[in-house]
């Protein structure tokens, strides 16, 4: 006889029901399966709680029902209080009806009624965003409350800060009130459904598809993708094709894959993979290197971003650089010179960055970035923020050129880079002794999220072992841009 499951939902249990009822079943039975560890989410929620915090000053001289130090009915009933002794706004206002328990960001009273204002951390108003605050307004009518309005407050990117954060101009607030009216109706029923799915006894069959990752990334997609191949349909890189289509037909490997139907790019991805056959056009090659010239320097900027911007001059999410990396070469053949500069922690890194910059790199060598689009960007926003600057970065800006060209043409294509011309690909396919593996640090999200953590920690060695390992990554991004151009050079006719 089975065992009769719990049957208590959350918000976040009926979102994850509603994007896919087989993640809520294994959130509740979770298989015996080795998953991969994951990313630390803690900067991400730090961020999170902080966004939150701040937008209750939209709402001021609320009080707030705290999760910490408080159980579930603990804060169910400090809410009933505040609302029965005429609290006009509530922060993380707690209710439970049929067993579904949710908090409400902030709760404004409204007359009789009251307003829902749900904050993210995002930019603007999605679908899911629609989901979760109907479920609040459908607990919040079950609880015996009327909602008049509800909102979604989240982040407005063109923000601009100068000085104390303007907390109206941070902040955009959607009327999202009809929306979220519109999709009461439905809601008993999926609840239903979803509290029958948890308790079934067998897992769902549900096949994987495009829920796995809309509106977010399936924490199960180790498990249930564990039987695709490598080189399967879903390693296709590039547009146009419909990859579940093909899965639905049965097309999964390479092998099987109607070649008349893809593009060029996807085409030579296929028979590159499986014949193991790279292809070069040395002539591009060599018209590429002929754009550069010595002295020749090698960059690459590390950027942090968050939803509240840190410094003046700055939007939300704007990549401010807080490290760079730069060989320099200064004749063909000449060992290179390494150069890093890190902020020290805590501090607005951009003045000394640009301007030790500047003394590194000549005002006219060639600039050579790997994927040029992110360094320009970053150049441009330094000498808008910096006049005195201007025309000493717009200099190094018009020699700017960019080392990953030649592979996103595809003058030069390895089978190994797998269809991709990200630097982490290229590299090992053209460069066989030098790799990012086993890097403390291996990737941009990975430097980012040490920049943050280095920012709370005292000086002492866990600060000075995670410097290292953030300026050990960014020197292999441009000793990597070195190995490869050598390989460029060799190939040349
Ligand atoms: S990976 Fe896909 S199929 Fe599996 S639980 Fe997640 S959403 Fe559902």
């Amino acid at each position: 006889m089975s065992q009769r499951r719990s049957s208590g939902l959350s918000k976040s249990l009926i979102l994850k029901g509603l994007q896919c009822q087989k993640a809520l079943w294994l959130t509740k039975n979770p298989p015996k399966f080795d998953f991969p560890p994951q990313p630390d989410l803690e900067a991400k929620f730090k961020s999170g709680t902080e966004v939150g915090i701040l937008a209750q000053q939209l709402f001021p001289g609320g009080i707030e029902v705290p999760y910490e130090g408080l159980s579930f009915p603990g804060q169910l009933a400090r809410t009933k209080q505040l609302i029965d002794s005429g609290a006009q706004v509530i922060y993380e206002a707690s209710f439970s009806f049929s067993a579904i328990f949710i908090k409400v960001d902030i709760l404004v009273r409204d007359g009789a009624s009251w307003q829902i204002h749900e904050v993210k951390m995002g930019t603007s108003t999605k679908s899911v965003n629609l989901d979760d605050v109907a479920v609040q307004h459908y607990v919040l009518n079950g609880c015996g409350l009327s909602v008049s309005k509800s909102f979604l407050v989240h982040i407005d990117n063109t923000y601009v800060r100068q000085d104390a954060i303007e907390i109206n101009k941070l902040f955009s607030s959607d009327d999202i009130s009809l929306k979220v009216a519109a999709r009461q109706q439905s809601l008993p029923e999926i609840v239903t459904e979803l509290r029958e799915t948890m308790r079934e006894d067998n897992e769902p069959n549900i096949d994987i598809g495009p829920h796995c990752d809309d509106p977010y990334e399936c924490d199960f997609i180790p498990y249930c993708w564990q039987y695709i191949p490598e080189n399967s349909i879903f390693d296709l890189r590039g547009r146009g094709i419909k990859k579940f289509d093909y899965y639905n037909r049965g097309i999964i490997r390479f092998e099987d894959v109607p070649l008349d139907e893809l593009n060029n790019v996807q085409r030579q991805q296929v028979e590159a993979t499986l014949n193991q056959q790279n292809s070069t056009d040395v002539n591009k090659v060599k018209e590429f290197l002929d754009t550069l010239w010595y002295p020749l320097c090698h960059l690459d900027f590390e950027t942090f971003n968050t939803p509240i911007p840190k410094f003046d001059g700055t939007r939300p999410y704007q990549q401010v650089p807080f490290q760079f990396s730069i060989h320099v070469q200064r004749e063909a053949g000449a060992e290179p010179q390494h150069y890093v500069y890190l902020v020290p922690s805590g501090v607005d890194p951009r003045r000394e960055l640009i301007e030790q910059l500047l003394t590194v790199i000549p005002a006219d060598a060639c600039v050579l970035t790997y994927n040029q689009t992110f360094e320009k960007g970053v150049l441009r926003n330094l000498a808008d923020l910096f006049p005195d600057l201007a025309n000493a970065i717009n200099s190094r800006l018009e020699n700017v050129r960019d080392l990953m060209a030649p592979f996103r043409k595809r003058d030069v294509y390895r089978w190994q880079m797998h269809g991709s011309y990200s630097i982490k690909e290229v590299l090992p396919a053209m460069v066989s002794d030098l790799s990012y593996s086993g890097m403390e640090i291996s990737d941009g999200m990975a430097a980012m999220r040490a920049y943050n953590k280095m920012c709370a920690l005292e000086p002492g060695e866990e600060l000075d072992a995670l410097q290292r390992a953030m300026l050990e990554y960014c020197r292999l991004d441009t000793l990597a841009m070195v190995r490869i151009l050598e390989a460029l050079q060799k190939m040349e006719i």
